[in-house]
């Protein structure tokens, strides 16, 4: 996860809540993509070490446990930046320019003339994933292309070099629709966004003038809950049975939107505010995050230089 900021439920709902549950079943590494940060954002380099701990809080706060899991900064594991060197020598350009997220990115950013990091980012991202050579890579189905270039790198590798990567395969998390507060995607750009860190009180002061179908627009009118951003929000959070009944309170205006919206947050707040105090707590100690993610760096290195013993004795480049 890129260290620009809190987490907000799309990240929870997306990724961290997965991971919290993969880590009960796998060794697992989780990092802060602080070097991946600057592809897009290099001129904030210095707002990425509050956010490192920020974003950790969350982390911690949602369940990663640090006994278990090996919780690291990308930056602290150097081996990531020499393993991405050697890749980018069997590389074809051509693998780079296909990749869509980089045309995407170019597009939305309005980039004249994106970075040569920016095209070498999932590159970055194929060394960060083949360094621990995992049999499996929690993504979402936009990811798959990555982890797809991931396994060709790997075989690229093996035959240029010698046998040292198996090709790991994406573990494909479901991941459900979470709109931000105006019904777009939730997202901290667009400001739509709930956190895990906010209080039950802003948590309802922003789901009260949350958009709803559009078509509702009086409480007599009758809504259609398939298209309300707040109706995927009870997907997530509200059990069947009280879900359907807002449901088809809302097909026959039989309740209001902010009655319909009481409901999600009599359901929605337990769980958020567990996670927030915990979170709290770890936050008020951030000198025990940074404690946390260095000694997990450590942890990570020592897999790492082992990798890199293994890249050095196949590349054969020193007399
Ligand atoms: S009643 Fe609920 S589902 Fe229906 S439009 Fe209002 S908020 Fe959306």
């Amino acid at each position: 996860m890129r260290p620009t900021g809190m987490v907000h439920l799309g990240n929870y709902l997306g990724a961290l809540d997965n991971w919290v549950k993969l880590q009960e079943d796998y060794d697992c590494f989780f990092f802060v993509a602080n070097w991946h940060m600057l592809t897009t954002d290099a001129a904030d380099s210095a707002a990425a070490g509050g956010y490192t701990v920020e974003m950790a809080a969350d982390w911690l706060g949602a369940g990663l446990d640090p006994e278990r899991s090996t919780l690291f900064i990308q930056s602290l594991v150097p081996e990531h930046a020499l393993l991405h060197l050697l890749l980018s020598m069997v590389t074809p350009l051509g693998w780079l320019e296909r990749v869509p997220t980089f045309k995407e990115m170019v597009e939305q950013l309005g980039l004249e003339s994106p970075s040569y990091g920016l095209l070498g980012y999932p590159l970055l991202q194929a060394a960060d994933i083949l360094m621990y050579k995992p049999r499996w890579v929690p993504v979402g189905a936009d990811q798959v292309p990555h982890i797809e270039l991931t396994r060709e790198v790997a075989r690229r590798f093996n035959n240029t070099w010698g046998s040292v990567f198996p090709e790991p395969d994406a573990k494909l998390t479901q991941i459900p629709k979470v709109p931000g507060t105006d019904g777009r995607k939730m997202s901290k750009s667009y400001g739509n966004a709930i956190y895990l860190a906010d209080s039950p009180e802003e948590i309802t002061g922003k789901i009260k003038p949350m958009v709803t179908d559009p078509a509702r627009k009086r409480r007599s009118d009758p809504g259609n809950p398939d298209i309300c951003p707040v109706f995927d929000l009870h997907r997530i959070f509200t059990p069947a049975h009280d879900r359907e009944a807002c449901a088809s309170g809302c097909r026959t205006a039989g309740i209001g939107c902010l009655d319909c919206k009481a409901v999600l947050l009599e359901h929605m707040l337990p769980p958020l505010q567990a996670i927030r105090e915990r979170r709290q707590r770890f936050a008020e100690k951030p000198r025990e995050i940074v404690e946390i993610l260095h000694e997990g760096s450590k942890r990570a290195r020592r897999t790492a230089v082992k990798t890199m013993d293994q890249v050095r004795a196949a590349v054969k480049l020193e007399p």
